[in-house]
């Protein structure tokens, strides 16, 4: 079985990760731009940490077979700070044009103030602008406000709603995006938000169209096998293998596959090459390479 995790934070994860990914059947994952825990104090903190995403993780998933795209964006948190929020959003263009670049994200509200709704609403429009999809957070406070205020933001901005992902959703929340045209993310973590098991009911109730699940693990504590954790719960539930891959790898490469710089086609797992460097860099410490 192939998968792909739509969204997880590889920089906070370990190498022991990757090599349980890839052996557990992940092809590929979309790592979007987010906050790092404690709040960056200068725009140059922005930039190296993008540069980070598109060159350094890039090359450290190949080194473990895994094909790495990422997002770019202003996350909501990091929104509040509005002479930092003004110089990030300076940025974010020119990033969104590099290529593995696949969407504008991860934007949206988190504790649902003024200034998020500002730098959410012209992130949005960066997106509409460039043609390219937007991975969207939903807060995890006050989630059915915050949904329904993502939604109506959605439409005032004009953005067309297929381009749009609305992630973290769950048994209250769903409902409000199948209304829409939005592509509906799921969230799966240990014990809290969202379950295998529930999400197998979701699926159950609610069909697979535009439905995409993802393990949102990152420094936090969180599991980077949900994808095909989700996987196996689903095969118990009577689920065929093609219906698996249509959840859990096809859908969310098509989602992503509206910038033009991902497709079906490409997300195969990547020959591994240990004796390569980036910037003269490896992530080797002495070993022996594996060399496919
Ligand atoms: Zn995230």
């Amino acid at each position: 079985m192939r998968y792909f995790d739509s969204h997880i934070h590889m920089l906070a994860r370990t190498t022991d990760d990757y090599e349980h990914m890839a052996a557990a059947g992940i092809v590929g994952v979309v790592e979007p731009a987010f906050w790092l825990g404690q709040p960056r104090t200068q725009a140059g903190s922005f930039i190296d940490y993008f540069d980070s995403l598109i060159g350094w993780e890039s090359f450290r998933a190949s080194q473990f077979g895994i094909k790495h795209y990422c997002t770019i964006g202003l996350n909501p948190k990091e929104s509040n700070n509005i002479p930092l929020a003004e110089a990030v959003m300076k940025l974010i263009p020119r990033y969104c044009e590099k290529d593995g670049v696949v969407a504008v994200g991860e934007i949206g509200y988190d504790d649902i103030s003024d200034s998020e709704e500002r730098f959410f609403a012209e992130q949005l429009q960066i997106a509409k602008d460039m043609n390219l999809p937007a991975l969207v957070h939903t807060p995890h406070r006050d989630k059915k406000r915050g949904t329904e205020r993502t939604i109506a933001l959605i439409r005032e901005v004009g953005i067309a709603e297929e381009l749009v992902l609305i992630d973290h959703l769950n048994e209250v929340t769903l409902p409000l995006v199948l209304e829409t045209n939005c592509w509906r993310g799921h969230s799966v973590y240990p014990h809290t938000k969202m379950s295998e098991e529930r999400m197998v009911a979701l699926l159950k109730q609610y069909g697979m169209e535009k439905m995409v699940v993802n393990s949102a693990a990152d420094w936090g504590k969180s599991d980077p096998l949900k994808v095909p954790k989700t996987g196996q719960a689903m095969k118990a539930a009577g689920f065929s293998d093609a219906e698996i891959e249509k959840v859990l790898f096809y859908n969310p490469i098509e989602y992503y596959a509206q910038s033009g710089k991902i497709s079906v086609a490409e997300v195969t797992p990547v020959k591994i090459d240990q004796t390569q460097l980036h910037e003269e860099n490896s992530v080797l410490r002495g070993q022996e390479p594996i060399v496919e």
